[in-house]
């Protein structure tokens, strides 16, 4: 039987080169779209520093006990100088980051390692495919803002409500697609809706990256889908980033097992 490794702070920077601990105070709180919330957190994050697609794991505080869960959010924004990052989170999942997403007070402080992932921006790549849900929104508008022009951004993404997405502004000379498919009333790991979305996406011939991310059996079809479409698996990166009825792990990570 695997143990999973201890997640208080000094385990986690002794086994996670190049991570560091933080202590920031949630400075700002603001809805980017009805269920979309950023959070912006202050301090001295100059060890923090993310590559695109980067994320910190937060300590958020466990409901009603002691103690608290790592809890794992994308950079969306990072500004050394002003000494600010922020978050977007789906408050559409009910668990205890969430609620401290929608709920920590203004001045409060959060605990958190980082940075965080092994996911970034493949420079090679001449287009860039970003597929998943909304928790998936915040790492593929990062990842894409850090395209070269005359590059190629494709979204697509799979929501309750379209108005949930964001549009994406990227530099000009980006050439950027967006496809949102409403779920109507698909459950949330049922992956018909993004397997629809993606057999009527046209790939551009020459070399791209695809980057999944959302409900665990969600990204493992399409990882699938991708391959057997011809991609090789170096063109492709999938992070199962939650699972359907099931909480993530107190180390942030979906159970895989
Ligand atoms: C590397 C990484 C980066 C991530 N970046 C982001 C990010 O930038 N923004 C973001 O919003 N999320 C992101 N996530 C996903 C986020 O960490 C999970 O959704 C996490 O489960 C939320 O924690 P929670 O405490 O709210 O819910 P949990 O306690 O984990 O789960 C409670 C219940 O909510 C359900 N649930 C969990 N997540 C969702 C969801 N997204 N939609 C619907 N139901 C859900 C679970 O199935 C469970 O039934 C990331 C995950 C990883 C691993």
């Amino acid at each position: 039987m695997s143990t999973l490794p201890p997640t208080d702070t000094s385990s986690l920077l002794a086994r996670l080169p190049g991570v560091s601990a933080a202590t920031l105070v949630v400075s700002e709180r603001s809805q980017v779209s009805p269920s979309l919330v950023e959070v912006r957190l202050s301090g001295d994050v100059a060890p923090l520093v993310p590559q695109p697609g980067n994320d910190v794991m937060l300590a958020v505080p466990v409901e009603g006990g002691d103690g608290s869960f790592r809890r794992r959010y994308t950079v969306r924004s990072f500004d050394a100088a002003a000494g600010v990052l922020s978050l977007w989170v789906d408050t559409s999942a009910g668990g205890p980051g969430a609620r401290w997403a929608a709920t920590a007070p203004l001045g409060s402080t959060i605990e958190l390692v980082g940075p965080r992932g092994k996911i970034t921006l493949d420079d090679m790549a001449d287009w860039h495919l970003f597929i998943g849900d909304l928790s998936f929104v915040s790492a593929a508008y990062n990842l894409a803002e850090a395209i070269d022009p005359p590059g190629q951004a494709m979204f697509l993404f799979e929501v309750d409500d379209r108005s949930d997405v964001p549009t994406p502004t990227l530099d000009e000379g980006i050439g950027v697609t967006l496809g949102v498919i409403e779920r109507a009333g698909r459950a949330l790991d049922d992956p018909t809706g993004l397997l629809a979305g993606l057999a009527s996406l046209v790939l551009p011939e020459d070399e791209g990256h695809v980057y999944v991310g959302g409900e665990l059996s969600v990204v493992a079809t399409l990882k699938r889908s991708l391959l057997d479409l011809g991609l090789s698996a170096e063109q492709v990166d999938a992070k199962p980033y939650w699972r359907l009825g099931v909480s993530n792990l107190a180390h942030g990570e979906p159970d895989k097992s």
